[in-house]
């Protein structure tokens, strides 16, 4: 496909950059896993990064005063990996009861640079590139799901850092 570019696939590309995948755009992959990921606990556990790799990747869908915070979490996988990153969230939701996204302690975050200014245009993984086999993003198993979502994650990280 490289060269021409083409006007059907650039008509189909996300905001992201990416280009369509088996279920549409990003977004739909996106609600996909959010709807699946409630009936799969050990899927559960990927859910903030999918989260904030959705919203940095789609900045428009979500609230521009969390996106700070949302960067700052995809460090903390990335350096720390998903058990730290579970016990980080375990940590804020019982200092915050039902307030858990309205104030965070930043004392975890502290050492992770903060949101750049420039929106990156192009991610080099995307939701819209993940594999979905017989409705599921988890056919092949839980681990591999997880580390295409690292992929995910740490592509955003590095697009924006680089933006
Ligand atoms: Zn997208």
């Amino acid at each position: 496909m490289a060269g021409q570019p083409s006007p059907i696939i650039a008509a189909m590309t996300c905001v992201c950059g990416a280009a369509s995948g088996p279920l549409g755009e990003c977004a739909d992959h996106y609600y996909a896993i959010l709807a699946e990921e409630q009936a799969d606990p050990v899927m559960y556990r990927w859910h903030n990064p999918v989260v904030c790799a959705y919203l940095l990747q789609h900045p428009g869908d979500g609230h521009a005063q969390y996106l700070d915070v949302q960067f700052r979490w995809l460090q903390l996988l990335l350096d720390q990996g998903l058990d730290a990153m579970l016990r980080v969230q375990a940590h804020q939701i019982a200092r915050n009861g039902h307030k858990a996204r309205r104030s965070y302690d930043m004392a975890p975050f502290e050492k992770y640079a903060p949101l750049p200014q420039t929106v990156p245009g192009h991610f080099s993984a995307s939701f819209s590139g993940l594999p979905v086999i017989d409705g599921s993003f988890v056919s092949d198993g839980h681990e591999a799901y997880g580390r295409r979502i690292e992929m995910i994650a740490e592509a955003t990280v590095r697009a924006w850092t680089s933006s």
